[in-house]
C-alpha cells in the first residue's frame, strides 16, 4: 500500500466513524487497565458483563484488592483463564497501591511491570487513557496489517513498528480503533467482506482478487 493509499485508507475510515471509542466499559483509568487485563483472549461483550457487577463493588485498587480471589473469581469465572487472570489482578491492584499511590501510572516500563499486563495492554491503556498514539496490535490489526498490505509483519511488534512508521499523524491516536473495529465487523477473519468494505480501492488483498490472483484469507 503506498503513503498516498494509506492516506485514504484512514481518511475514509474517519469520515465513517470520526470519533472510535473501545467496546470495553469502564468509568476510571483503573477500570480501563483491570478490563483490559481481563480480555486476553476473551470478547469485549464478555468482558463487559463481567465487568458489570465487579466493577460495582469494587471501582478501585483498594476495593478490589478487599475483595480477595475467590471475591474477583466469582465475578469473572465466565471470562477464559479466569484463575490466572483474578490473581494478576489483584497482585496489580497490591503495586498499583504500593508503587503508584493507587494510581495508574503513564509510563510503558511502569505498566510492563505489572503483573498480566504486556505490551499490548500498555499500548491501550497509554492511547484510550492518555491520548498517547500507540497501536496496540491485537489480532484482528495483525491480520489487516498483512492482509491489506498497510503494515506487513512477521510478529506483532513488526505490525506496531510498521504502523509507527506508516500511518499519517493525524490518524495515529484514533488509528488502532479504527482497525480493530474493522478488523471485527468488515474485514473478518475467515471471510473478509470485501463486498461492504469502504476500503477496497486501496486494499492490497481487494487489488489481488481484482486482478485474478487466488489469495489464502
Ligand atoms: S477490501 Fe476486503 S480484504 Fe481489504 S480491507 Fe476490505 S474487507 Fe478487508
Amino acid at each position: 500500500m503506498s503513503p498516498a493509499e494509506v492516506e485514504a485508507f484512514f481518511a475514509t475510515l474517519r469520515a465513517a466513524n470520526p470519533h472510535p471509542q473501545t467496546e470495553l466499559n469502564f468509568s476510571s483509568v483503573f477500570e480501563l487497565l483491570a478490563a483490559v487485563l481481563l480480555s486476553a483472549q476473551a470478547t469485549d461483550v464478555s468482558v463487559n458483563k463481567a465487568t458489570r457487577t465487579l466493577f460495582a463493588i469494587a471501582p478501585t485498587p483498594q476495593r478490589m484488592l478487599a475483595l480477595g480471589i475467590e471475591g474477583v473469581e466469582v465475578h469473572i469465572r465466565t471470562i477464559g483463564l479466569y484463575r490466572t487472570k483474578a490473581k494478576h489482578l489483584l497482585e496489580t491492584c497490591r503495586l498499583l497501591i504500593e508503587r503508584h499511590g493507587g494510581n495508574v501510572p503513564r509510563s510503558r516500563d511502569a505498566l510492563e511491570a505489572l503483573p498480566g499486563v504486556g505490551r499490548k495492554t500498555a499500548n491501550v491503556v497509554l492511547n484510550v487513557a492518555f491520548g498517547e498514539p500507540t497501536m496496540a496490535v491485537d489480532t484482528h490489526i495483525f491480520r489487516l496489517g498483512n492482509r491489506t498490505g498497510l503494515a506487513p509483519g512477521k510478529t506483532p511488534l513488526d505490525v506496531e513498528r510498521q504502523l509507527l512508521r506508516r500511518v499519517p499523524p493525524a490518524y495515529r491516536v484514533d488509528a488502532h480503533h479504527w482497525l480493530i473495529l474493522h478488523g471485527r465487523y468488515v474485514c473478518q477473519a475467515r471471510k473478509p467482506r470485501c463486498g461492504e468494505c469502504r476500503v477496497t480501492s486501496v486494499c492490497d488483498h481487494a487489488k489481488a482478487l481484482a486482478s485474478g490472483h487466488n489469495l489464502a484469507p
